[in-house]
């Protein structure tokens, strides 16, 4: 598979999306009808793409184009259509490591375009957050994903032949990668055009966080990490607003990972710290809104929790039954009656993604105060006074969990911190 050329590419409209999808095998017969009756909405609230919802009298589907621009920013900021083709390559990997992502029904790689199951009534788990209301199985199931897709993509699973081909399959991902070296590790830490805060409020923190010498030394480390630690495929852009969550009647939920366009080799730590920060985001946010929020808070703190405990418990079943790859080879532990080595091996392992995702976390936090690009949590925080308390305790955590991290010692420890930061306010 390489990247499709896109000189035919052209962008949908509103108007040409059902006349271009009934072109696709099966389309017709899954939503039923004439194309001229279905129904369009454009649905896209991120940052990059479109996004399509399109209805007929049988079914419906998502269908999520590429643009040749951010489109946050427009035609000034332009992104190769390429990322699609990486979000469609790694939707089909992570497929088959744990499943929980949307169904691909088609895909027209020159049209940068991808025809997927319509997730439906589900909802951004960022939006249920924010609404304080409780899925109580999506940080375990995002937690199976992350150790699924990291460890079955590795040297762990795979032969180095087979993962140094994946490495030069992702490698292609620059423009993407590129996106995340500037936006979070790189412009919060001057002063950068496209930052952007609560002024004034902030105005004094902001400048203690880029006077701050070591602060900077340790998100640079980091950047060095995320650049050049080609450990396992990464979703890229784990965070909440990439994930979907439903709640059946029978109490049962489906939860469903979306948006990996910033798919790549990297270090496995990144993901995890990308989830970790935004639920610590939503945590400090809650202080922000009307009502009690120290029981919803006891309830965010138990998902960071249940989130690491799933993916390290995951990640230690797959170590003991499906490490096939070259790196920790069964030869030289198991084969040789030396499990217990293997299982110093797996805890050390388990102990330096830990130390890693409290790190990337905190970058991830501070990025989503200073830089472009804020949180729906913190930013829907009315009133500038209070929005800017909330996020100083964020950046207050933020600063412990990257320079702090190996002191810290532990995801636990750093949510002793978090209530304790909350507390104080209290
Ligand atoms: P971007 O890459 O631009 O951030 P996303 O993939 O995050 O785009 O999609 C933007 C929005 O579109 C999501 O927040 C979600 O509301 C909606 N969306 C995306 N994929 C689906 C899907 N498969 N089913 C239903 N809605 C979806
Ligand atoms: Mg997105």
């Amino acid at each position: 598979m390489a990247v499709p050329d896109f000189k035919d590419y052209k962008p949908l409209s509103l108007d040409s999306v059902a006349k271009r999808l009934a072109t696709y095998p099966g389309v017709q017969e899954r939503l039923g009808g004439k194309p001229e009756s279905w129904t369009v909405r454009e649905v896209g609230d991120g940052n990059l793409n479109f996004v399509y919802i399109v209805t007929g009298p049988d079914g419906s589907l998502c269908a999520k184009q590429a643009l040749p621009y951010v489109r946050l920013v427009g035609e000034s900021w332009p992104l190769p259509l390429s990322r699609s083709f990486y979000e469609h390559a790694a939707l089909v990997r992570q497929d088959k490591a744990n499943g929980s992502v949307p169904e691909i029904f088609n895909y027209d790689g020159p049209q940068a375009l991808i025809v997927m199951e319509n997730l439906s009534p589900h909802v951004i788990w960022r939006k249920a957050l924010i609404n304080r209301e409780q899925h109580d199985v999506a940080a375990k199931m995002v937690g199976e994903f992350a150790a699924e897709c990291h460890f079955r993509t590795s040297d762990l699973a795979l032969s180095a032949e087979t993962k140094k081909a994946e490495i030069a399959m992702f490698a292609g991902n620059t423009a993407l990668c590129k996106i995340t070296e500037d936006l979070v590790f790189t412009d919060p830490y001057y002063d950068h055009p496209m930052n952007s805060w609560t002024s004034p409020e902030l105005d004094e923190t902001v400048r203690a966080v880029q006077g701050d010498p070591q602060w900077k030394a340790a998100v640079q480390e980091l950047k060095f990490i995320f650049l050049t630690r080609t450990e396992a495929m990464l979703h890229g852009d784990l965070h909440t607003g990439s994930i979907m969550v439903h709640k059946n009647e029978d109490g049962t939920e489906d939860i469903r990972i979306i948006d990996p366009e910033f798919a790549f080799y990297g270090p496995m730590g990144f993901d995890c710290g990308a989830l970790i920060g935004n639920l610590l985001l939503n945590l400090f946010a809650q202080d922000g809104y009307p009502g009690r929020a120290c029981v919803y808070q006891d309830w965010l703190l138990e998902q960071i929790e249940n989130f690491c405990h799933a993916y390290a418990s995951r990640f230690s079943e797959l170590w003991r039954t499906e490490r096939t790859g070259d790196a920790y080879a069964r030869s030289l532990f198991e084969d040789q009656n030396h499990t217990d080595a293997s299982e110093i091996a797996l805890t050390n392992f388990l102990h330096r993604v830990e130390m890693d995702s409290l790190g990337f976390a905190g970058a991830k936090m501070t990025r989503r105060i200073i830089g472009l690009a804020g949180v729906a949590d913190l930013q829907g925080i009315a009133d500038p006074a209070t929005r800017a308390a909330c996020e100083r305790r964020a950046l207050a955590l933020a600063r412990m969990m990257v320079v702090e991290r190996v002191e810290l010692g532990s995801l636990g420890r750093t949510l002793e911190h978090a209530e304790r930061i909350l507390k104080d306010v209290k």
